[in-house]
């Protein structure tokens, strides 16, 4: 492991600050990932500056009827929050069904949304990784690539992003809303937030050197109640997404008006599917539309030689969740 320093901040402030002068800094609070990767040496920062101690840990109500979770609440907090379980399931559905409860007591929504590639050989310190080592190339392009990306990869890059939070956001339309070293602050929506690999897949988020996450936004849409998440994995305990779907549905009478659609596991990153919410608008909720659009969600899918599975597994998520989401009572 890399030496590097570690000081404590105690606003958000001071750890701007300390953030601006070292170029090499991490910010670190749940440490969940992390310190994994620390280990494994693919992180291997030249400071850690701890932010548990600044605050950002509420959640709390805006004047336009949504919820503003400060960027340090803990999984856990934000599953068994009253207002998050009735205004967003979605939500909800998705940070129980990540990790485990210890992990989630630890992990941050703030973290959560920069959790790093299960990639094995981004992992494993030694094989050619673009991500880890730009340049330098990609081993799971003629590897073992069952757990790899069907939507958004390049010939640089197919790993998956590996989040359950983050693809929930995404349906929601979340915004995220930082502070950068100089002081200034910006909020981004989520759809904004991702880079997909492309040229550059060591880049994965917008975030600029030192900028810190401080909150997630989420919109007043009252209709965002009527959500699911639905995840598929290969053990039901505690595991990383195969194909998992985020939807909200606006429901009025027997007609579809619009969705919002989100599918995890298969993509580089949270996967807005602007083809499958185009597909299911003005329809009525019946399975033969759900399976229209989840093909319409896969259209663009791009398998490699081990994870062609993933892409019938997806539209079988999404079905589902479609099913689910139409069914429930608001
Ligand atoms: Fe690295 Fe991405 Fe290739 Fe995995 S898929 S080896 S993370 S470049």
């Amino acid at each position: 492991m890399n030496p590097f320093s570690y000081t404590r901040a105690g606003s958000v402030e001071s750890a701007c600050q300390a953030a601006a002068g070292n170029g090499g800094a991490k910010f670190v609070a749940g440490g969940t990932t992390l310190v994994d990767l620390l280990k494994l040496n693919v992180e291997r920062p030249s400071a850690l500056i701890d932010i548990n101690g600044v605050g950002l840990g509420e959640i709390e109500e805006t004047p336009g009827g949504g919820l503003r979770i400060g960027a340090m609440a803990r999984n856990s907090q934000v599953a068994a929050d009253g207002r998050v379980k009735e205004k967003y399931p979605v939500l909800t559905e998705a940070l129980l069904s990540g990790a485990s409860p210890q992990l989630r007591h630890m992990a941050t929504v703030g973290g959560n949304l920069l959790q790093r590639t299960r990639c094995p050989y981004f992992r494993d310190g030694y094989s050619a990784c673009n991500k880890r080592q730009p340049g330098t190339g990609c081993a799971a392009l003629a590897g073992f690539n069952r757990s790899h990306a069907v939507l958004g990869g390049s010939e640089q890059c197919i790993a998956t992003f590996p989040g359950d939070m983050p693809v929930a956001l995404t349906a929601l339309e979340a915004v995220i809303h930082t502070r950068k070293t100089d002081g200034t602050e910006s909020a981004t929506p989520i759809g904004d937030f991702y880079i997909s690999d492309g040229d550059d897949p060591a880049r994965e988020t917008v975030l600029g050197r030192g900028e810190l996450i401080t909150a997630v936004e989420l919109p007043g849409t009252d209709w965002l109640r009527r959500s699911v998440y639905v995840k598929a994995r290969d053990r039901e305990s505690f595991n990383f997404a195969l194909a998992s779907a985020a939807v909200a549905l606006d429901v009025r009478g027997n007609r579809i008006e619009s969705a919002r659609i989100a599918l995890g596991g298969v993509g580089t990153k949270p996967w807005r599917s602007h083809l499958a919410e185009e597909a299911i608008a003005g329809t009525e909720p019946i399975a033969a539309v759900y399976e229209a659009v989840a093909e319409a969600a896969l259209r663009d899918a791009h398998p490699a030689k081990h994870n062609g599975f993933k892409v019938e597994l997806a539209r079988r998520t999404l079905a589902r969740a479609l099913q689910l989401a139409s069914a429930k009572r608001v």
